[in-house]
Parts: structure tokens; C-alpha cells; sequence
């Protein structure tokens, strides 16, 4: 699979996305663009910190910032009020 990233100036570059952390500096961002491309997917765990939906759920917390794109929406325990 390939992809295409740019920076703040316009410079794009095409290349595999195995090899779009180690340009971009971002670990798991190449993991993230595959689990975004076809179909949606119910992922266990964010592909970028391993942050699990279970945790999430309990917590009401995310690992980084990725969690928001691959664990939401997350079912939450009702509070206890
Ligand atoms: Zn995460």
C-alpha cells in the first residue's frame, strides 16, 4: 500500500506506508493510514500505544491522541451516581 504525505510547505512525497514512520517521525502512523483504508474495521486495541477499548471503557481515558480515531465511540460505564 502506498501513500502520499506532504509538509507545511507543499513538499509531497509517495512512498510505501511501511516506511511513513520513519519519515514523518510518528510511530503507529503507518499502522493507522492501513486500519483506515477499506473497510471500517472493530479494532481491539489503537493500533499506535496499545491502549484497549476495555481500558478505555473503565478509564473514560485515551492512550494518545490516535485512540480518538480507532477505540471511539467507546461504550462507557454508566456513573454512579
Ligand atoms: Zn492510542
Amino acid at each position: 500500500m502506498r501513500a502520499i504525505i506532504s509538509d507545511s510547505t507543499g513538499y509531497k512525497v509517495e512512498t510505501e506506508v511501511a516506511k511513513v514512520d520513519d519519515l514523518t517521525g510518528f510511530t503507529g502512523l503507518g499502522r493507522l493510514i492501513e486500519k483506515m483504508s477499506g473497510q471500517p474495521t472493530w479494532v481491539p486495541a489503537c493500533p499506535c500505544c496499545g491502549w484497549t477499548r476495555k481500558q478505555a471503557s473503565e478509564t473514560g481515558l485515551m492512550g494518545c491522541g490516535f485512540c480518538y480515531v480507532t477505540l471511539w465511540p467507546i461504550k462507557r460505564r454508566p456513573d454512579k451516581t
